[in-house]
């Protein structure tokens, strides 16, 4: 006993005057905030900075709750919803920010992003797992009632007409890794990986080694398995698609992204799509929208947006494999899938 401690004075003196200011081992935890598991894997960076950040995060990620969360009763997007056709609610400032951000979203977009669509996506049951298909009539006044351009923001206030809701749950994951990877580089940490809900992965820094992190990207076909590997360095990745979440009736499958149209389930011929941005938040967003536009609109939507600095992954519902052009040299085909074809957008 008395030699094992000795071993580690020892050793905790060597690193003290070689001025060692980094840590050889990783730490690993996980958080849970707005139905999301957020696994951060922290592997270097200044003395102390490791084990300062899993208390910041955790209490970071539950303020994100607080104020984002739609079921939470006292959350700020609770109370905006609770006051539809009233006189507004006045939130925080991280609120209002992430609303402006996600705004901006859905209106480049052209509304393929849609943060009113609360009220549809309720009406499948994808927020209570109660799964259901609303009839035709049901969809055609939902509809009508998703228009992120009726929600007002006036200060620290948010107003909206009756019968219009907000949720958060297409930007929040992106939000929140965006400001984990922030506070992270910040704090002296410059070798983490941050993985929010298995669908939005941010990259600080490198590899401890100084090679980019690769990163899967999965099958949508086979959601257990990576077709490819994007490599990212200081950078964001966020895949929505119709595995993630859906249910299954009378033989027709049922995915949680609606397009905002005809609030169902966006059926534009794509099974997932992937972007890679140095933003989270636009990574998340424009998954969804992407998913939404369909390929054809989508990559339009890439080639008339350069000043959003993303790229794109579309898998088709025939399983096709279309990537833009500036995934060259970061993107490849993972083991078991190097004989598919992949048509590179320009
Ligand atoms: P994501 O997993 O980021 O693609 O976001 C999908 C989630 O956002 C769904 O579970 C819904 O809560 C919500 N949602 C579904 N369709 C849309 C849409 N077109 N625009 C905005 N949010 C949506
Ligand atoms: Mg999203």
């Amino acid at each position: 006993m008395r030699k094992r401690l000795l071993c580690v004075l020892l050793a905790a003196a060597l690193a003290a005057s070689a001025g060692c200011s980094r840590y050889a081992a990783a730490k690993e935890f996980s958080l849970f905030a707005m139905d999301t598991l957020v696994d951060v894997t922290l592997y270097a960076g200044e003395r102390g900075a490791v084990d300062r950040e899993q208390a910041i995060m955790s209490g970071a990620v539950s303020s994100m709750e607080k104020a984002l969360s739609v079921t939470h009763e006292d959350s700020d997007v609770f109370r905006i919803n609770r006051e539809a056709g009233r006189s507004g609610a006045a939130v925080s400032g991280e609120t209002i920010e992430v609303l402006s951000s996600a705004l901006e979203l859905c209106e480049l977009t052209g509304g393929a992003l849609d943060i009113t669509a609360y009220p549809a996506v309720k009406a499948w049951g994808f927020t209570t797992e109660e799964h259901r298909v609303p009839s035709p009539a049901e969809l055609e006044a939902l509809a009508a009632q998703i228009d992120y351009a009726a929600v007002e923001l006036e200060g620290d206030t948010v107003t909206l007409p009756a019968g219009i809701e907000i949720d958060l749950g297409a930007v929040a994951k992106g939000y929140a890794g965006d400001w984990l990877a922030r506070d992270a580089r910040g704090n002296g940490i410059t070798s983490a990986l941050l993985n929010l809900g298995q669908s939005t992965i941010v990259a600080v820094g490198s590899k401890p080694d100084g090679s980019p992190w690769r990163i899967g990207v999965v099958d949508p076909a086979r959601p257990e398995n990576y077709f490819a590997v994007v490599e990212l360095e200081d950078c964001a990745m966020g895949t929505s698609g119709g595995y993630q979440r859906y249910f299954e009736q009378d033989g027709e499958i049922y995915w949680h992204i609606l397009d905002p149209d005809t609030a169902a389930p966006a059926r534009s011929g794509l099974a997932s799509v992937t972007v890679v941005s140095p933003s989270a938040l636009t990574c998340d967003g424009l998954s969804t929208a992407l998913f939404v536009m369909g390929l054809e609109e989508g990559a339009a939507f890439w080639r008339d947006h350069p000043e959003l600095d993303f790229e794109a992954v579309f898998v088709t519902e025939e399983g096709e494999i279309f990537r833009t052009a500036g995934l060259e040299g970061r993107f490849s085909l993972a083991e078991g899938y190097t004989d598919r074809e992949v048509t590179v957008l320009e």
